[in-house]
């Protein structure tokens, strides 16, 4: 990786790859580099101590050829312009590779959110849409929850919503709580959707789930949830971490001792580790190790599944990672120079953009609910959430083998060809 790289010049990279192969027209080629629209804000907070502080606040909206701009707001001091920028521009491409009628668009305030009282937070939430209220709408830009945001704060911006436009606008946003237009399966959505893809990957090529090893990095909503489902299916959960580090063992972990120890401790490891001193003894007798984030990634396994930050895979520790498929449930794990190694030692990378679109598509189920009245089964939302992620991934499968391309190569391909499709229909560029 160079040092000047960004989460905005590492998606360029694969982009500019994937425009190559595609040769779009220079007008084509201009909409899907750039993002049609920048919002920035300051937005301003009054502390509980009186002070005043206030804080760096985005809107990026990517593209709107196939529908309203989709995509979440993240709370992070590293959510500056560049990464706001490169998921946004991810998430215009995960919305057209599982074909839902949605654009790309993303939020960010630069914060650390973990500094704020309840009332703070909840203050600084309704100042972001009162900053964008004009260019949001569930025709115009749907936001919904990222890192450190929830179904609370994704409540708060909707009501400030409807109370600034004298609206009823339960589609203006989603990732809400079910008393207040959420919908049923939108927690789990994530994991399900790769969950998917890896049972059809491996029915495919007649595996079997007790024979496979998997290591999770991250165990929050999209790894957590991912770790219960294969270990529910009979896979071998051997690795599992969080911020604080991670525990291996080859003959398996058992995801729900370990959520029973992360409640009460505050760390997975906390059945045997408290900070840096761990219990060996236990440890032996358990056949459990402790392991760093770094070595979680290279340990002997079948399936890795990134699950927490970006920039965790890349040139320099691609080729020690064993696992033969990676499923990237995290956004950004892989950088395009880990991606070529990876790729020439025959690794296949699920792309984040397909592999945790899940999210994005129970979003748009709820969209729809809000838009109809509706309340779907849970039934019916796994059922939908299914037939949408497997489309999706045998469309890229097919790509993939048909135009001998990576997997991550396929899905741009697959989500730029629909993007320019749009862009044609409408009339923006050259038919
Ligand atoms: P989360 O906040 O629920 O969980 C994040 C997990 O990562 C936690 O277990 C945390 O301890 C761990 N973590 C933090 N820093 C770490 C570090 N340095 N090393 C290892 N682990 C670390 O977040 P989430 O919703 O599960 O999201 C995780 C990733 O999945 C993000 O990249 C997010 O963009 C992506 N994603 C999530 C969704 C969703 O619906 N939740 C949808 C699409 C993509």
């Amino acid at each position: 990786m160079s040092p000047a790289s960004t989460p905005f010049t590492r998606f360029q990279t694969t982009l500019t790859a994937v425009l190559e192969r595609l040769k779009p027209s220079p007008a084509e080629r201009k909409f899907l580099s750039e993002p049609q629209q920048i919002l920035e804000a300051k937005l301003p907070l009054t502390r509980d101590d009186g002070s005043k502080t206030e804080f760096p606040a985005y809107r990026v909206q990517f593209n709107n050829a196939r529908g309203p701009y989709k995509g979440g707001i993240r709370y992070h001091p590293a959510a500056d312009l560049e990464e706001v920028k490169a998921l946004a521009a991810l998430m215009a491409l995960k919305t057209a590779v599982v074909n839902i009628p949605f654009g790309g668009g993303k939020g960010g305030i630069q914060m650390d959110p973990r500094k704020l009282s309840a009332r703070e937070l909840q203050e600084v939430s309704r100042a972001y849409v009162r900053a964008f209220q004009q260019h949001l709408g569930s025709d115009i830009d749907v936001p919904a929850p990222d890192v450190n945001t929830t179904a609370d704060v994704m409540a708060w911006m909707r009501d400030e919503y409807e109370k600034q436009t004298h609206t009823f606008s339960p589609s203006v946003i989603t990732g809400k709580p079910l008393s207040y237009g959420g919908s049923l399966g939108r927690d789990t959505a994530t994991a399900r959707g790769g969950f998917f893809i890896l049972q059809e990957l491996i029915d495919r090529e007649a595996l079997d789930p007790q024979d496979l090893k998997v290591a999770i990095q991250g165990f929050g909503n999209a790894g957590g949830t991912m770790a219960h489902l294969l270990h529910n299916a009979g896979f071998t959960v051997v690795a599992i971490s969080d911020s604080q580090g991670g525990i291996y063992s080859a003959d398996g972990i058992d995801p729900v001792r370990v959520e029973k120890y992360k409640r009460k401790t505050g760390a997975v490891a906390g059945e045997y580790c408290e900070g840096s001193v761990c219990d060996v003894q236990k440890m032996n007798m358990d056949g459990v190790k402790h392991v760093s984030n770094g070595e979680l990634l290279e340990l002997p396994c079948d399936i890795l599944i990134p699950a927490a930050l970006d920039n965790v895979i890349t040139a320099e520790n691609a080729d020690r990672i064993q696992a033969r498929t990676i499923l990237e449930l995290a956004n950004g794990p892989t950088t395009p120079e880990a991606d070529v190694i990876l790729e020439k030692k025959g690794v296949r990378v699920i792309p984040d953009i397909l592999a945790n679109a899940g999210g994005v598509t129970v979003s748009y189920f709820e969209w729809v609910q809000g838009r109809s009245g509706e309340q779907w089964t849970a039934e019916r939302v796994d059922l939908e959430l299914r037939r949408i992620m497997l489309d999706g991934y045998k469309m890229v499968r097919r790509t993939a083998y048909r135009e001998k391309m990576s997997y991550r190569h396929a899905a741009f391909a697959v989500a730029l060809r629909r993007i320019i499709a749009a862009m044609k229909a409408r009339g923006w560029v050259n038919v």
